[in-house]
């Protein structure tokens, strides 16, 4: 059997989007699944949409995903250059040969005269179609007598080469994902392979590229589908062998109404790229808005297939095992910004406490905080259930650095009993004479001197908690003092004792 070799081919044009991410991403896990070999392939050839540092982006983009490319620019390989423009002198003896065969010819109809063709066209109602039907009235080496065309090449006269749909074919073909699928050429136009500049068109490089690459399998976006009978005349032109073809749905919009775009990441405020994109229009990105890597593909690798069971944590190696394109998905896929942050969760409860509290510890220096890695990594350990995001500790956490400035009004409404503030200072004294100030021990005086007293636990409690967070949240009392200290704690109840004290 022919050995798995895919590629992934994007166009430098700006950011890689989402869904272009998520391509790599089965490409590489459909190669990674069946031993074969994933190709990064730059496809360049369009020099006007060319954006300077999107090829570096997306690179930078895979290997923060953890996909790793086998051959490439950097990686190298044995059937480079892997850059479309590198190429630039494969192309022109392709669309020759088709030219030579006769399934193709030059055209020297000028962008204004097809301009004014589509224009007149639409004033009767009517698309204009450069094909079988009309070739014939036009200005190319079909219509005009050879000696007439060759000496318009002769005179420098600028042309594009064309691929001669025929007029009147069935093609049949299949999608590993669609399934099979008849279009008749009728429907088809001339499309150009070689443009004047002297660049090939997408439709020639890519397929060019993909038969001297030795590609098995072309997995790309479903916005390629309607190419697909132009790219299997191509290959039945060549006489070429054709790869196997999967064309992934779609990601829409969270409301399923549309492709997902910028601006509904922008308005709901999540990013729809893996990192932030500096140049130009800058645009937020998953690496900076603090997702790990493997939660991010964890969620892409979701949208659009399912392993067949109710697994959704998965790890790369997991999901190479379980992938196939038999489960990728026949519609679009709803991005959901929420699901997104669970994965997050999930991901950040794995990491080691440590590796966090050292990320944490860069934002606390910031706020002028200077805590040792020993005390803040018992710290994460009592939040992190709480929170998706390492930017989100301290908002969870603040309480533990600084006292309360204010105390929640509601609370103290509910909460702050005439006998509060005497039964405070008890707790004062009870809390003072424990020697070895710890969260099992505090917890154990504390209770006993309740019960003792015969106090009503839960009232105790919550003013505790008030005086000590300024609100009634925050992670277990008796962690959150012994994490402060005793001598912070009697502080903190002395204050709440004489501020609200006279609020309430
Ligand atoms: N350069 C094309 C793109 O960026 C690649 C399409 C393909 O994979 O054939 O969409």
């Amino acid at each position: 059997m022919q050995r798995v070799r895919v590629r992934f081919a994007p166009s430098p044009t700006g950011p890689l989007h989402i869904g272009g991410v998520r391509t790599a991403l089965y490409n590489y896990l459909f190669a990674k699944k069946n031993e074969g070999v994933i190709i990064l392939r730059i496809e360049d050839t369009d020099q006007v949409r060319f954006v300077e540092g999107a090829e570096e982006y997306i690179m930078e983009s895979l290997k923060w995903c953890g996909i790793k490319i086998d051959e490439g620019i950097m990686e190298g390989g044995d059937f480079g250059p892997y850059r479309q423009s590198d190429r630039k002198d494969i192309y022109r003896q392709y669309a020759d040969m088709l030219v030579e065969k006769g399934d193709a010819y030059y055209a020297f109809d000028t962008p204004e005269h097809l301009d004014k063709l589509r224009t007149d066209a639409e004033k009767n109602g009517h698309t204009f179609i450069y094909n079988a039907a009309v070739r014939k009235k036009l200005r190319n080496s079909i219509s005009k007598p050879e000696a007439e065309w060759k000496n318009l090449i002769q005179k420098g006269e600028p042309y594009v080469i064309r691929y001669k749909m025929p007029m009147n074919e069935e093609i049949h073909f299949d999608d590993m994902i669609r399934g099979h699928i008849v279009v008749n050429t009728g429907t088809l136009d001339d499309k150009v392979l070689f443009k004047a500049d002297g660049m090939p068109t997408y439709h020639l490089a890519h397929l060019v590229d993909d038969h001297l690459m030795e590609i098995s399998h072309v997995i790309r976006g479903e916005e390629w589908l309607p190419s697909l009978p132009l790219h299997v005349m191509l290959y039945r032109s060549f006489g070429w062998r054709m790869p196997l073809f999967a064309h992934l749905p779609l990601l829409l919009k969270p409301d399923g109404k549309g492709k997902l775009s910028k601006r509904d990441g922008d308005r709901m405020g999540f990013p729809v790229f893996p990192l932030y994109w500096p140049y130009g229009e800058t645009a937020k990105g998953y690496r900076e808005e603090g997702y790990s890597p493997e939660a991010f593909v964890n969620m892409l690798a979701l949208l659009g297939w399912n392993p067949g069971t109710e697994q959704e944590i998965f790890s790369m190696d997991e999901l190479a095992d379980a992938f196939s394109i038999e489960r990728i998905h026949k519609s679009g896929s709803r991005f959901d910004p929420e699901k997104a942050k669970w994965f997050n969760h999930h991901y950040l409860q794995c990491r080691d406490n440590k590796q966090i509290a050292m990320e944490f510890r860069e934002q606390l220096r910031a706020k002028g905080f200077h805590h040792d890695i020993v005390q803040l990594e018992k710290l994460i350990g009592l939040v992190k259930e709480r929170v998706s995001f390492v930017k989100d500790i301290w908002q969870e956490t603040d309480f533990f650095f600084i006292a309360p400035a204010s105390y929640d009004k509601e609370v103290i409404k509910k909460r702050w009993k005439p006998e509060t503030p005497s039964q405070l200072t008890e707790l004062k004294s009870v809390l003072d004479d424990i020697g070895e100030f710890n969260p099992e021990v505090t917890e154990q005086t504390v209770k006993s001197w309740i019960e003792e007293k015969g106090y009503n636990l839960g009232a105790v409690m919550n003013a505790f908690r008030l005086v000590i967070v300024g609100a009634s949240r925050g992670p277990h009392m008796f962690d959150i003092i012994s994490w402060i200290g005793k001598e912070e704690t009697i502080k903190r109840i002395d204050r709440g004792i004489s501020i609200i004290g006279d609020q309430a």
